[in-house]
């Protein structure tokens, strides 16, 4: 139940008054429907008033405020003509503008011979000074009751900037006093007022410097969320950890089978790695571990030697993939092996139907099947394992935290492993998974090909089509990448088919399309002409149609790679030279190229290092947009930066484990109060995992 003290917060805006339907439906639109998104509705910039010229001296252009006589109305004498009414002080003369305007109206608020202050933009006509719509018209004496610096907020279609402010300026009015949930120490020496000062004073910037990250008004709010979220995050994780007590640990006899029937040896990185995941998962406590490995670094591997640790201690173990093809390509990978080490190995996709469905279900209830593989199909509430003790999470940053949690509902216990493909530099990590432990796999399998890595104008196709000509006079498989955009699909597709028409004009039969609106069964079929080799060029229109593995496959084209991402363009890359023999990457791109674009295709000639590439985008995307929300299901902020307030999150990292170590259940005054500040940014799904109190 959310406290009492924050009912008005989230009570909606309609209820302010001067908020209508009409008017709390464009607020909605821009902000929220409650009075607290009001509230993390920062101004995006101020109107500054201070400036207080004599008529003679306000520039063109200006935003300035006037002290003036009212000389003479001068009312038109046709709609189309404006009511103008002239002013003056000792310097010059100054027209007000008023277009539609009401006679009756303006007498009113410009009386003849009455001094009145005027505050908007000088805008000149005829080289004669002019103000169109002043924003202000007010008597001298009431000065005092002009906003001098104005907060100015985003808006959207329709929504006009002054009801807007008006309900921000009620909202704020109505905030409660909250109980203090930071550390006092902490907030002391950041200077940082109380959080209804900081709110407010963050909606009432004097300055531009008011609305940047650093003004310490935003950063104390930023840093309340960023609490918020590190203290939910680990309030899950400190639960998932006090239902541990399963120590899961393997006598080594299927790895050692495994691993005599792989036709490598493991790098030092991956028996790294290994050693790390069996220390886990022969603790006490559960496993929440976070693999990362560039694109080929040999993540599957292992997966799988850890899932064998839970099937040696008699248990079972899931591998999860974002997408059927992906599933099903571990499958193929992972069937020999579990058949070297003697273990059964099922497939549990959405696509298996009827008896074949329940012949699996089966499998896996009576624990015949040691290793599940499948998509988000394993989640479902028909899926019961015998005994599961492990999962492994593979392309992690497509799958929710939530999704993440389900899944470790099936079993008691469960141990979980998840392998992202993404680098991500350690600040973000905490933001996205908050503390998992984390292993590397920082050195690539030996006998990897170099990858030759060009760029050229789509203007060059001719060239291009040539020399694929030439390649595939060999043995080469080419992916052909024509990225989706997803505003236009319709549009991106028809390109893409012709692009598979015109190809299969030059080159011949072998050509190939895939795209995302194909069903599963028709997709895969292409992907399965491509790795027999029956299609020699592959012409697909989304990336991950390519996450799939063809170790024949030699050359990528990425049309239109100024529109892809670092990571992307690198996930892409991986996909070549993995058979041994050298790959080619070319990036065809339209111009003009944006500086960005450019900056990207030049790291992707310079380097084939992943984490290399993790930094680069994260410097030219920014954060922000490396965890962007839409593909990576990871929070969203509303007031942290999480480029500008970077350094404040692993403090508030630290912060919580702090609390939680001395008040694991928040029943302290501190304790207390980090409930409310959980339920002021709506991360109370954690608060569930408290004891009561
Ligand atoms: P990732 O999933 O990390 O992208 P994979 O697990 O698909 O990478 O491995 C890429 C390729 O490298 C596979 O063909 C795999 O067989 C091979 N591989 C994995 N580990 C090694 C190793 N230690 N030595 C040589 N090749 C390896
Ligand atoms: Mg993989």
């Amino acid at each position: 139940m959310r406290p009492e003290i924050l009912s008005p917060l989230f009570r909606q805006t309609t209820t302010l008054k001067g908020v209508g339907p009409r008017i709390g439906k464009l607020i909605e639109k821009v902000a929220g429907p409650r009075l607290v998104d009001l509230c993390w509705h920062l101004p995006a910039g101020i109107v500054d008033r201070r400036f207080r010229p004599s008529v003679a001296e306000a520039p063109d252009g200006a935003m300035v405020t006037l002290t003036v006589r009212v000389d003479r109305h001068q009312p038109p004498p046709s709609r189309r003509v404006p009511y103008r009414v002239e002013c003056s002080d000792d310097s010059g003369t100054l027209t007000l503008v008023f277009f539609h305007a009401q006679a009756d109206y303006l007498n009113d608020l410009l009386p003849v011979g009455a001094t009145r202050v005027v505050s908007g933009r000088m805008a000149y006509f005829n080289d004669r000074p002019q103000m169109p719509h002043p924003d202000h018209v007010i008597p001298v004496e009431a000065f005092d009751s002009l906003p001098l610096v104005e907060p100015v907020y985003r808006l959207t279609e329709g929504l006009t900037p002054k009801p807007l402010a008006r309900a921000v300026a009620a909202a704020l009015a109505e905030l409660p006093e909250l109980p203090e949930w930071q550390d006092p120490a902490w907030r002391q020496r950041q200077g940082w007022a109380d959080w209804r000062d900081s709110l407010r004073r963050a909606h009432a910037p004097d300055a531009e410097a008011g609305l940047d990250p650093a003004d310490p008004a935003r950063r104390r709010l930023a840093y309340d969320e960023l609490l918020a979220n590190q203290l939910a995050l680990a309030l899950v994780r400190a639960q998932m950890r006090r239902r541990a007590g399963r120590r899961i640990d393997g006598d080594g006899r299927l790895r050692a089978k495994v691993t005599a029937a792989l036709p490598y040896a493991l790098t030092s990185a991956q028996n790294r790695t290994l050693a790390e995941i069996s220390a886990d998962m022969a603790g006490a406590s559960r496993m929440l571990r976070l693999l990362q490995g560039d694109v080929g670094s040999g993540k599957t591997v292992v997966a799988l030697l850890a899932m064998l640790i839970a099937v040696e201690s008699g248990a079972q173990a899931a591998l999860m993939a974002p997408t059927e093809i992906l599933a099903r390509q571990h499958l193929e990978t992972l069937t020999p092996l579990c058949a070297a080490a003697g273990i059964e190995i099922v497939l549990l996709t959405g696509r298996l139907k009827g008896k074949a469905r329940a012949q699996v279900l089966a499998r896996i209830a009576d624990g015949a099947a040691a290793i599940a593989v499948g998509t988000h199909a394993l989640f479902q509430e028909t899926v019961e394992f015998r005994d599961l003790a492990m999962v492994v999470i593979d392309e992690q940053h497509r799958f929710g935290v939530h999704q993440r949690l389900l899944l470790g509902a099936k079993g008691k216990a469960v141990d979980v492993l998840v392998m992202t493909a993404t680098p991500i530099p350690r600040t973000l990590t905490l933001t996205a998974y908050g503390d998992m432990d984390v292993s590397k796999l920082d050195e690539k399998p030996p006998g990897r090909a170099p990858i030759d890595t060009r760029s050229m104008p789509l203007s060059r196709l001719g060239d291009v089509v040539a020399g694929l000509r030439r390649l595939l006079a060999g043995d080469a498989r080419v992916y052909w990448v024509c990225p989706l955009v997803e505003e236009s699909d319709a549009l991106d597709l028809a390109a893409a088919e012709d692009r598979y028409a015109a190809l299969g004009r030059d080159l011949g039969p072998a050509v190939g399309l895939v795209h995302g609106r194909m069903k599963a069964a028709e997709k895969d079929a292409v992907m399965d002409a491509f790795a027999a080799g029956e299609i020699r060029v592959l012409v697909a229109t989304t990336v991950i149609e390519v996450g799939v593995d063809v170790p024949e496959a030699t050359v990528m084209v990425v049309e239109h790679a100024e529109r892809f991402g670092l990571a992307q363009l690198h996930q892409l890359r991986g996909r070549v030279g993995r058979g041994g023999r050298p790959g080619t990457c070319l990036l065809l791109y339209t111009e003009p190229l944006t500086e960005t674009a450019r900056a990207r295709i030049r790291t992707m000639r310079e380097t084939d290092d992943g984490f290399v590439i993790a930094e680069e985008d994260m410097r030219l995307r920014g954060a922000g947009e490396v965890l962007g929300t839409r593909q990576s299901g990871l929070p969203a902020f509303r007031l942290a930066d999480i480029d500008a307030h970077r350094d404040l999150m692993p403090v508030a990292h630290d912060d919580c484990r702090l609390v939680l170590e001395t008040d694991p259940d928040l029943r302290g005054p501190r304790g207390q109060a980090l409930r409310v500040l959980l339920y002021l940014f709506e991360r109370d799904a954690a608060v569930k995992y408290l004891r009561s109190g």
